[in-house]
């Protein structure tokens, strides 16, 4: 047989010119495509190396990565395709990625598939792209972005999916909703996307531990499916963009967003550490400086909109003195939502001399932008009053904006430039009511039926990317009242993302057991209110995830208070890489009247931290037993308030489990496992 292959590194892609059959592997995963005789272009096989598990495709069921519509013709398992260029090149970070280009034997369009694989993670990750052949424009109105069938090897299978935040906060926020799939084919919904209501994220797997995980880089609103025919033998993924309807003119290409598909052997925490490990790897926007990030944050949001100069110079000095690396000045620092001057009743100096003082102070600079908002009574809406989008979302009072109305867009991307440059701003809190607004003008340059592909792609994405080019050096963090758009393609343009917004300990916990299925811990942003208190049991409610936002007003604190915050802030600081680049252990969820647990575990540095709280419960401690240990390994054991210190090895640690006292209801500790020195 002869192979014309391909090695970058651990990944390879080989072509099989006489079947037709493209084989993408990179030593852990392994993925097989063919054109078939009869001019079919099919999936054949993915398996995961390592485990030795298989995912055939179906016999009852052929499938296809090519799925989608333009107009009334159909593009999929069943279309004949000619081969018109096949090519593999090495991408960076390390993979490859194997592009094969096909037209449609009926000559209407050329459809380009994509494959990417990168060296260490257990991810295929593709897009297609469709050109129109055809003399008339023609309108995407389908796409399946996650066009899976397997076979179902006589299996029963569970999904995992994760709530967002929803706006008006609900004890189901960031829930994980596990689902036993019935065999009839009952479908299990994922419905992502800004104001939609889970991640963007599914993982599904049999009792024999194998499984598959799937996100899309989309952040419009999108319905994602498994389900499982047991009379035919397959389970099936459908992920399709709601409302499409893209204008594609002749000659024109349109590419649909990225997906990925990843392999899993084990339980949920396993796929968890699986998709993180290839987010951080391969999609996230890099963090500012990996030593000290997540960042210990204060916001100004405590004060409401009743901050000045005075009021931010004071806690300023506080917050340096605390060791608070990112400053914050919330909504209320503008003129009006949409006149983003800054107020000159609270900064007769100008906010570029606070943004000065608090750089002197050694701090970045923060601040809030609700960029798709506009209040009725601001310039730009006096001046154009059909900038707004159709959407009936109201934020503080302001209107929506249209973000994919170019006129709307141009001059959003220079304010927003000139924001920056005015008040020499090191950060952006993106905030605002849905940032894929919907919107059916037909004044505006967008297609009026295209709204959520539109406002996505060529609305919030490309002015944020045009902000972020221009500014290359200002970080973005996501927030839409709350993490509302928890998507691939937002760790793509953003290093963290808010989660529950200021809602307590509780809630706040519960994010985070949640989202780090889906997300890495760094994009779990929480956000610390006054109301909390400044207790052990708050702050350590705050010690597992993303960037830790400080609400309370820091020049009311009292020395002991200052005091008690600098040392939480200190451990803070001292343990977030670990927590950054481990892996997540979701071992007790959270609950009012619970007892519960999140651990984690850092391969390289043989460490684990876990936190133990006790909400309303009633027991008075708690018997732990740690994972992922290294059994051999004979490790010390400490924790931050109980003086107990312990020496054992992760082989007793794991199986016997270690007490931790929680004497009585809101107390909790941290426990750290660190290999002992030989
Ligand atoms: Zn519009």
């Amino acid at each position: 047989m002869l192979f014309a292959g391909l090695a970058f590194g651990g990944s390879q892609a080989d072509f099989d010119p006489q079947q037709n059959l493209w084989t993408v592997s990179n030593g852990w995963i392994r993925a097989t495509f063919q054109l078939t005789p009869e001019g079919y272009f099919l999936t054949r096989q993915i398996s995961d190396l390592q485990a030795g598990d298989v995912w055939n495709t179906s016999p009852n069921r052929p499938t296809s990565p090519v799925r989608l519509q333009a107009d009334k013709d159909v593009f999929d398992a069943q279309t004949q395709f000619l081969l018109t260029a096949q090519y593999a090149e090495s991408i960076n970070p390390g993979g490859v990625r194997q592009t094969v280009v096909l037209q449609d034997v009926r000559g209407r369009a050329q459809i380009t598939v994509i494959f990417e694989m990168y060296n260490n993670n257990s991810v295929l990750r593709y897009s297609l792209k469709y050109k129109n052949l055809t003399a008339a424009t023609t309108h995407i109105n389908f796409i399946n972005m996650v066009p899976w069938t397997f076979d179902d090897g006589g299996k029963r299978f569970t999904a995992l999916r994760v709530n967002q935040w929803s706006v008006n906060s609900k004890p189901e926020d960031f829930q994980p909703l596990q689902t036993l799939l019935d065999t009839t084919g009952t479908s299990v919904e994922v419905y992502s996307g800004s104001d939609g209501q889970q991640c963007g994220w599914m993982a599904l797997r049999d009792s024999d531990q194998r499984g598959l995980f799937t996100g899309w880089e989309f952040d419009g609103r999108t319905k994602t499916t498994v389900r499982q025919d047991g009379s035919k033998g397959y389970v099936q993924f459908n992920s399709n963009i709601l409302n499409l309807n893209h204008p594609v003119e002749s000659y024109v290409e349109f590419q649909v967003p990225n997906t990925f598909i990843g392999l899993f052997h084990g339980d949920w925490d396993e796929a968890g550490y699986r998709t993180q490990r290839f987010v951080e790897a391969v999609l996230a926007k890099p963090a500012p400086e990996s030593k000290s990030f997540p960042y210990v944050s204060w916001d100004s949001w405590g004060y409401q909109d009743k901050i000045d100069e005075q009021t931010l110079r004071r806690n300023a000095d506080v917050a340096a003195n605390l060791g608070v690396q990112l400053f914050i000045v919330d909504l209320g620092w503008a003129k009006g939502i949409g006149d983003w001057h800054a107020d000159p009743a609270k900064f007769p100096n100008g906010l570029g001399a606070v943004s000065d003082y608090v750089h002197a102070l050694g701090m970045k600079f923060g601040l809030h932008f609700a960029l798709a908002e506009a209040a009725p009574d601001s310039p730009v809406l006096q001046e154009n009053p059909d900038w707004t989008a159709t959407d009936e979302g109201s934020y503080f009072g302001a209107a929506p904006l249209c973000l994919s109305n170019r006129p709307t867009q141009d001059w959003l991307v220079q304010e927003g430039i000139r924001m920056i440059d005015e008040y020499h701003v090191d950060w952006i809190l993106q905030d605002g009511q849905n940032m894929v607004k919907q919107c059916t003008k037909s004044t505006h340059t967008h297609d009026p039926k295209d709204s959520n592909y539109a406002n996505s792609v060529q609305g919030i994405n490309a002015v944020v990317s045009a902000i972020q080019q221009a500014r290359p050096n200002v970080y973005w963090e996501n927030c839409e009242n709350g993490g509302n758009m928890m998507t691939f393609n937002m760790v793509k343009s953003y290093v963290t993302s808010i989660t529950n917004d200021a809602s307590g300990s509780l809630p706040s916990r519960r994010a985070v057991y949640g989202v780090t299925y889906p997300f890495p811990p760094r994009f779990a942003e929480r956000y610390m209110p006054q109301s909390d208190g400044l207790s052990v049991y708050a702050t350590h409610s705050y010690r597992f995830g993303g960037p830790w936002v400080l609400m309370t007003p820091l020049a009311d604190l009292t020395p002991d208070q200052a005091g008690f915050l600098k040392d939480q802030i200190q451990f803070y600081k001292s343990q977030r890489q670990d927590i950054a680049a481990g892996k997540v252990f979701h071992i007790l969820a959270p609950g009012a009247n619970a007892t519960d647990v999140i651990q984690s575990y850092n391969e390289a540095t043989d460490t684990a931290i876990a936190v133990i709280t006790r909400a309303g419960s009633s027991g008075p401690s708690y018997l732990f037993r740690p994972k992922g240990l290294n059994p051999a390994q004979r490790y010390t054991v400490w924790f931050e308030i109980d003086s107990s210190v312990y020496s054992q090895t992760g082989a007793q640690l794991m199986s016997g489990g270690v007490r931790v006292p929680l004497p009585q209801p809101y107390s909790s500790d941290v426990m750290h496992i660190e290999p002992l020195q030989q």
